[in-house]
């Protein structure tokens, strides 16, 4: 309607033009259907672009001059995210006060990158430092992830999560990444994602989180062995995760108010709380991302988490440094 309107409007202004300038009636009109199928091609081109793109400035631009598509997915990420890192001063914190870690599991490549971006986003500006979970074999140097989390890593402590995250079968059961391995097998594999993480992010990661939570005792043996400093899952750690948003066996979703009292069960029994929450968590069942989910159980989470009195977020590592973990 928009482009309509000033398709005819411009046509009209050439025929005025073409008028003053004395070439006649004939000579006119046909300078009028020039330039309205001229203008009008212009504005349909666009319109093309704009629907193929997604984005009307890229549209155009990527049409006329040739732009490519990582170029676009370079110039989305320099929309990031200037993430807020200002350090926590706990020193001031009373003895009595309670912690929140905000643990983000099963961050990869290509999934779900967009909520994951909006996640470190909005629990950044909110002062909330999170830990992420990335599993190293599904990662990959420069891929969009990647991208995010090397430009953002003061908004998070990275944690290994797995190696490659996928089940295992054993005599026709399946069991979870880590759950039955014996502890050569579990060494290996924590080599291999530490040294994947170390790679492409240039960190030495200190905690580990099983797959599903889950660990055998050769692998915990092997976790021990090796430089973890902290493990979260559910095998009796101190940073073991309590209260999830969603859980996976029952697919049922948790509001804010449900992950508070998990947490009020936790801070009962000590001062940490692990909520763990995934990316995918806030998706429709085909997998797009949805909105009201997202801002339901995780935006509204996290400021409801900023309310409870003197309650305070918090990462392993700066756990570990307050308490000496
Ligand atoms: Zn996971």
């Amino acid at each position: 309607m928009f482009f309509g309107s000033i398709t005819l409007l411009l046509s009209i202004a050439i025929v005025v033009l073409a008028i003053i300038a004395k070439i006649g009636w004939v000579k006119s009109v046909s300078v009028f259907f020039l330039a309205f199928l001229t203008v009008g091609s212009f504005f349909t081109l666009y319109t093309i672009a704009k629907t193929k793109e997604g984005e009307s400035h890229y549209g155009l631009r990527s049409i006329l001059f040739g732009q490519s598509r990582e170029h676009m997915q370079d110039q989305d990420q320099q929309e990031i995210v200037s993430v807020d890192c200002r350090q926590r001063d706990y020193s001031k914190v009373s003895r009595d006060a309670r912690f929140y870690v905000v643990r983000i599991d099963d961050v990869q490549d290509d999934y779900y990158y967009k909520i994951v971006q909006q996640m470190i986003y909005d629990s950044s500006t909110l002062g909330i430092k999170t830990v992420v979970g990335v599993i190293p074999e599904k990662v990959t140097r420069n891929s969009p992830v990647s991208n995010l989390l090397n430009k953002n890593k003061c908004a998070f402590e990275m944690a290994q999560h797995g190696l490659d995250h996928d089940r295992v079968t054993r005599n026709g059961q399946e069991f979870a990444e880590f759950e039955i391995l014996e502890y050569e097998e579990a060494y290996q594999r924590l080599l291999q994602g530490k040294n994947i993480l170390s790679d492409i992010y240039a960190v030495d990661v200190s905690t580990f989180i099983p797959p599903e939570n889950l660990l055998s005792e050769e692998a915990t043996r092997a976790l021990e062995d090796f430089s973890f400093k902290h493990i979260s899952s559910n095998a009796g750690s101190h940073f073991d995760s309590g209260p999830t948003v969603y859980e996976y066996h029952t697919k049922k979703i948790f509001d804010p108010e449900q992950v508070l009292s998990g947490c009020e069960d936790e801070w009962s029994e000590k001062n940490l709380c692990v909520i763990t929450i995934h990316p995918q968590d806030f998706t429709k069942l085909g997998g797009a991302i949805d909105v009201n989910l997202y801002v339901k159980y995780f935006r509204n989470l996290l400021v409801a988490l900023q309310r409870v009195p003197n309650a305070y977020p918090i990462t392993f590592d700066d756990y570990s440094k307050i308490y000496n973990y």
